[in-house]
């Protein structure tokens, strides 16, 4: 981000192309979370499986309470891998509609969404009157 021009205009409009980035970046951190504490369900394209921090836990030698342990931090890390598999579905909903043109508006009344809105908010699929 620099900014070399006498431009401190805080209201710069951005560019598409701009959170097309900012997705795609997203995107990669997101998956990046995923795999560390998922895999991708073979089964179902976009669904992902919790696995055990230990590398599973059919290899015979961990002790009981090695797998209580991993037990205990499954549990914790279900809903985290929910929630970032949910923000990856949305995330590349997203991207999907910038590439057919139709990123941006509402799916509800299907008026166009200011862009710096879908800044903040870049997987927003509703206006701010639509919101909830
Ligand atoms: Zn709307």
């Amino acid at each position: 981000m620099q900014s070399t021009t006498q431009n401190s205009d805080p209201a710069e409009k951005i560019s598409l192309e701009q959170i097309e980035k900012k997705l795609k970046s997203e995107k990669e951190n997101i998956e990046t979370e995923l795999n560390k504490i998922a895999v991708p369900n073979k089964n179902i394209p976009g669904d992902w499986q919790s696995k055990f921090p230990y590398g599973g836990g059919d290899s015979g030698t961990a002790s009981l309470e090695r797998q209580a342990d991993e037990v205990e931090e499954y549990t914790t890390r279900l809903p985290l891998e929910r929630s970032l598999e949910n923000k990856l579905a949305a995330v590349n909903a997203a991207i999907g509609k910038i590439a057919k043109g139709t990123y941006g508006k509402c799916e509800k009344c299907g008026k166009s969404i200011p862009l710096e809105r879908m800044e903040i908010s870049p997987e927003a699929i509703f206006c701010v009157d639509c919101q909830d």
